[in-house]
């Protein structure tokens, strides 16, 4: 639920568009959006691994011509691994096979740029020489077998190149002969029957054949010096064929039917010497994805100025100038600008209650932290100025009011199951962010709740937590527990109008809000009267009803 919370993959709608692998996503390759991805599946936890791919994407921003050359090059690349899942699939698609010659080339041309980073780092990113030299001898026979086009289909023939064997030398030379010997036949023809018009032909029903038009059929028919035997008439046309003719016809296609069995036989044997080096082209394959990825990343530094983070022992957030990398994305589409903020969390303030009004920007500030920290995790830069932070076990996120109906569940039920899970899981080196805990209930229900989750986190569980919530009684927590920050939006207030400036400060809301955002989207001012007389007499009749 976390991961459907933060839109990871997907929006709450079910989109790509809009989710945060598709604002990062930037990769050149399909296998390297396919590691992208697994990588936001399981990010890292281990401190020197991340450490490792942070110095890795370094060293491709700070050579940033040999990144945008190898981002070219990847522009380019086939997809090995599935042109080696068809070629193991006896697909027979010869043309799988120059996908394999290309990509084998490209890699090349990425180890070459790749050799211009001086740092030691690369060598993980390069192939043992054993394996190096295994594809370079796979390359080598396919660039001299297969021809540059070849057919898609191995039945056409006509897959490998003249001079590598003998034996297809010579059916195809028959080929060669035999056709020409047609030309002359033809030529003789013509000149025997008077005929100048006449033309021998080929199709898959009678082999060569003899055409002229029905108007000199009847000379052929009654030629004596040689015997024309009709096998076709057309609309225009009579198809004749002699005993020379079938006899060269059928020595054509002979020859021929020989040399596609041999091709099958050579294309057999060339495919089974590819699925041999099966692993070396997958380890290629899969070191190609990670410079795909790193290239990704430090491209997403340079060109949105993520920043590289320095990674703590202890849980601790201090991230400058955070921002939403799929909002700040849509508002500069929409020429406008996000505001960046500050977190700031450690042991002895490790837990932020966020009140403030109604789109004021309190869900994106949470998601933009727990996306930080992912983002971390797997290795790439953050959307942030600059920023120290700890590694977290476990990421806890739940936003907003869904239900799971076919689940039989209710909205108030998944709310509740899915906090019992995290109140279950979490740990103290634990990420957890609830926002609006308890709105699917009675306004008395779901501040008790809130008030002893947000207790049994500051006492038990203890992990850097942000808590947004519209519970305002729910501030003098802050009063016992020390490790419990105030915090809230800035708003100016304008004649009857509310600005809002999406900057996280101390303090406590100085109200929701929410009848001007109702009235933002539509609603009717006869309601929006009401709502306000209600409101006032609520706030001076202490929440009784009027
Ligand atoms: P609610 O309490 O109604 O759920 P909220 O406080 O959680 O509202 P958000 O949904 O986070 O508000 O933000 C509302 C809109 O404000 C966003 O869709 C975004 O367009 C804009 N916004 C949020 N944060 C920022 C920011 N830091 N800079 C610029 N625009 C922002």
């Amino acid at each position: 639920f976390s991961v459907r919370s933060l839109e990871i993959f997907q929006t709450n709608f079910g989109d790509k568009k809009g989710s945060l692998l598709d604002s990062i996503d930037h990769t050149k390759t399909a296998v390297g959006g396919r590691l992208l991805k697994n990588f936001l599946k399981s990010p890292l936890v281990q401190k020197e691994k991340i450490i490792e791919r942070h110095n890795l994407v370094n060293e491709f921003v700070n050579n940033n011509e040999v990144t945008s050359q190898i981002i070219n090059i990847l522009s380019n690349q086939p997809d090995a691994e599935r042109a080696l899942l068809r070629i193991s699939a006896r697909t027979n698609n010869p043309r799988d096979l120059i996908l394999i010659i290309n990509f084998l080339k490209s890699s090349e041309l990425i180890y070459f740029e790749l050799e211009k980073i001086k740092n030691p780092l690369i060598k993980s990113l390069s192939l043992d020489k054993d394996t190096k030299k295994r594809l370079v001898s796979l390359k080598e026979t396919l660039e001299k077998y297969i021809v540059e086009v070849p057919p898609v289909n191995i039945n056409e023939g006509g897959i490998f190149k003249s001079g590598i064997d003998e034996d297809l030398d010579v059916l195809r030379n028959i080929k060669h002969k035999k056709q020409k010997e047609i030309l002359k036949m033809q030529t003789n023809y013509c000149s025997l029957t008077n005929i100048s018009n006449l033309k021998i032909k080929f199709n898959n029903i009678h082999g060569y054949f003899i055409e002229v038009t029905n108007k000199n059929s009847e000379t052929l028919k009654s030629f004596k010096e040689e015997k024309f035997n009709l096998v076709q008439n057309t609309v225009n046309n009579s198809r004749f064929q002699t005993k020379e003719l079938s006899e060269v016809s059928r020595e054509i296609q002979s020859s021929q039917e020989r040399s596609i069995e041999l091709e099958k036989k050579l294309y057999k044997q060339i495919t089974d010497f590819a699925k041999e080096l099966n692993i070396e082209i997958i380890t290629l394959s899969n070191k190609i994805a990670l410079v795909d990825v790193i290239s990704n990343f430090a491209n997403l530094a340079f060109k949105r100025n993520y920043s590289k983070p320095e990674i703590c022992e202890n849980q601790i957030i201090d991230i400058k100038n955070c921002r939403h990398p799929v909002v700040e994305e849509s508002l500069k589409s929409d020429l406008q600008e996000f505001n960046p903020n500050d977190c700031e969390m450690d042991k002895d303030n490790f837990a932020w209650l966020m009140t403030g009004p109604n789109m004021a920007g309190k869900s994106t500030f949470l998601r933009q932290i727990a996306i930080s920290v992912i983002l971390n995790q797997i290795g790439s830069f953050i959307p942030a100025e600059s920023a120290k932070i700890g590694i977290f076990d476990k990421i806890f996120t739940r936003i907003g009011a869904s239900d799971n109906l076919s689940k039989g569940m209710s909205t108030f039920m998944t709310e509740m199951t899915e906090t019992a899970k995290i109140i279950n899981e979490a740990t103290n080196k634990s990420l957890v962010i609830l926002d609006e805990l308890g709105r699917g209930t009675s306004t008395e229900d779901g501040l008790a709740i809130s008030q002893s989750v947000l207790e049994y986190i500051l006492t038990e569980i203890k992990c850097i937590t942000l808590f947004a919530t519209h519970f305002k009684q729910l501030c003098s927590l802050s009063e016992k527990y020390g490790c419990l920050k105030l915090k809230t939006l800035k708003i100016k207030q304008w004649n009857d109008e509310i600005i809002f400036l999406h900057k996280v400060i101390d303090g406590i809301s100085q109200g929701s809000f929410g009848i001007h955002v109702a009235r933002m989207a539509g609603i009717n001012s006869k309601i929006l009267n009401r709502s306000k007389k209600i409101l006032d007499k609520l706030a001076n009749h202490g929440g009784q009803n009027v």
